[in-house]
């Protein structure tokens, strides 16, 4: 596999280069230089396969010589470990549970991955590799579980001291092995300014081989369409061959990666990007002028991204076509209180419990199916367990919040964090005398 620059469409470098850089260095971001078209005997018969085989296939298929058949599929049967089903809610509504793996949340299929993909082509006797990750909730109890006991890799976690939920901490700090939280006395983006100066940093370096968890990262990417392919087939199963897709999106990965299975040949009739009031998607798709803002603060705040960095991947996609991607793609937005009321009549019509991220696709796959009035059936993904969320719930919802035994488990365990400030001679003295 090879894959160029979407800033230098000359350019190539191997899939272990792109892994390993996350980002070129002209800021562009990494795109496959083929996509290759699945065969229809696949396709046809996906509903015979089971996820790992359906990710062995793709992957296999993408990424090609560059990891030999036997070791890609032995990463994918450990990385790929969890299901993620399709529940029906009625009769052209179904739900795409992606939060059945280690921190339930969609993010653990790139997490659990990338981490294997960078083990893997870390040779023999090479420098231990370091990911530092600052997080806002969920990228880095992913990220954590993702990388925990992954030989020769270690992760430095960040995070804002007292702006994540009790489970997402729960997440980050009871792990011990290689990962190791720090507790940032100060806000996310203090917490993102100390993991950059750190990347920059001549004498951290040197003691390091530093990496990040970029969700940019393309071994990110590749997994996220192991579960459109999977989700085909089970509605196949039910006898539904015409599917729509409803994507909570903030960064545009997770939409990124469906239209990137678009592309090897999944016969989906419409995807829907769905997002909170950071709507700069729904508005260009309307509009046609696309015009990054600075993100406001949502109740579904892992969507919270007023400039998402996928976006160019997938412009990128559609550059040939740009007519295409607005028929292929429908955008709405939500406010808070249209989430809320959202989550509610989920509640009321199912006795189904929602994330936030998870109402907003709900309710954008039903405005959207009284809008086309056709007969697709509706996905929409959820990209998180309502557990994570305790704070958006009331009432009678609330009360019915299951939590899960893995999240039960955790709360015995002691919370292991050090407390930092957010200077970065603090950060890095710490970084130092704990190399
Ligand atoms: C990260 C995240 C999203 C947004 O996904 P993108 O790939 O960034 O669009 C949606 N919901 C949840 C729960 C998330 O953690």
């Amino acid at each position: 596999m090879k894959l160029y620059s979407t800033n230098n469409p000359e350019s190539r470098v191997s899939f272990k280069e792109a892994v390993f850089n996350s980002m070129p260095q002209d800021k562009g971001l990494y795109m496959p230089e083929s996509i290759p078209r699945l065969s229809d005997t696949f396709l046809n018969n996906l509903d015979g396969y089971s996820l790992p085989e359906i990710a062995y296939h793709v992957a296999n298929n993408l990424i090609g010589d560059d990891i030999p058949a036997d070791d890609l599929k032995a990463i994918i049967y450990d990385a790929i470990n969890f299901y993620a089903p399709i529940v029906k809610l009625e009769d052209k509504v179904y739900v795409l549970e992606l939060f059945h793996g280690p921190s339930l949340a969609f993010k653990d299929f790139g997490a659990r991955f990338m981490s294997r993909i960078m083990s893997y082509f870390l040779k023999a006797g090479e420098k231990q590799l370091d990911v530092l990750v600052a997080t806002s909730g969920d990228t880095g109890g992913a990220v954590a579980l993702g990388f925990l006991g992954v030989p020769n890799t270690r992760v430095t976690i960040l995070y804002p001291k007292g702006k994540v939920s009790d489970i997402q901490e729960l997440q980050l700090t009871t792990n011990g092995q290689n990962i190791r939280a720090l507790e940032i006395d100060g806000t996310f983006d203090d917490c993102q300014a100390l993991v950059k100066q750190a990347f920059t940093d001549a004498e951290l370096n040197e003691k390091y081989r530093l990496t990040s968890a970029n969700s940019i990262n393309i071994a990110r990417l590749i997994p996220q369409t192991f579960y459109y392919f999977n989700a085909y087939a089970q509605a196949l199963k039910q006898g539904k061959s015409k599917v729509v897709f409803s994507v909570p999106s903030g960064n545009f990965g997770n939409l990124g990666a469906g239209l990137l299975a678009w592309k090897m040949g999944l016969p989906v009739e419409r995807f829907i990007a769905a997002t909170n009031a950071n709507d700069t998607v729904p508005q260009y798709l309307k509009t046609g002028v696309y015009e990054p803002k600075p993100s406001v603060a949502t109740l579904s705040n892992a969507m919270d991204v007023g400039n998402p960095s996928n976006w160019v991947r997938i412009a990128d996609l559609f550059k040939d076509d740009a007519d295409k991607l607005k028929t292929l793609i429908k955008g709405y937005s939500y406010t808070d209180e249209e989430t809320s009321t959202a989550i509610q009549s989920i509640y009321d019509s199912y006795k189904y419990v929602a994330c936030p991220h998870t109402a907003i696709a709900w309710r954008a796959l039903k405005d959207y199916q009284q809008d086309a009035n056709n007969e697709a059936t509706g996905i929409f993904l959820s990209t998180a367990h309502p557990c994570k969320f305790p704070d958006v719930y009331e009432g009678e919802v609330a009360a019915h919040v299951e939590v899960p035994e893995q999240v039960k488990a955790l709360q015995s365990r002691g919370k292991q964090a050090v407390a930092l400030g957010k200077d970065f001679e603090g950060f890095k003295g710490y970084l130092l005398k704990n190399a």
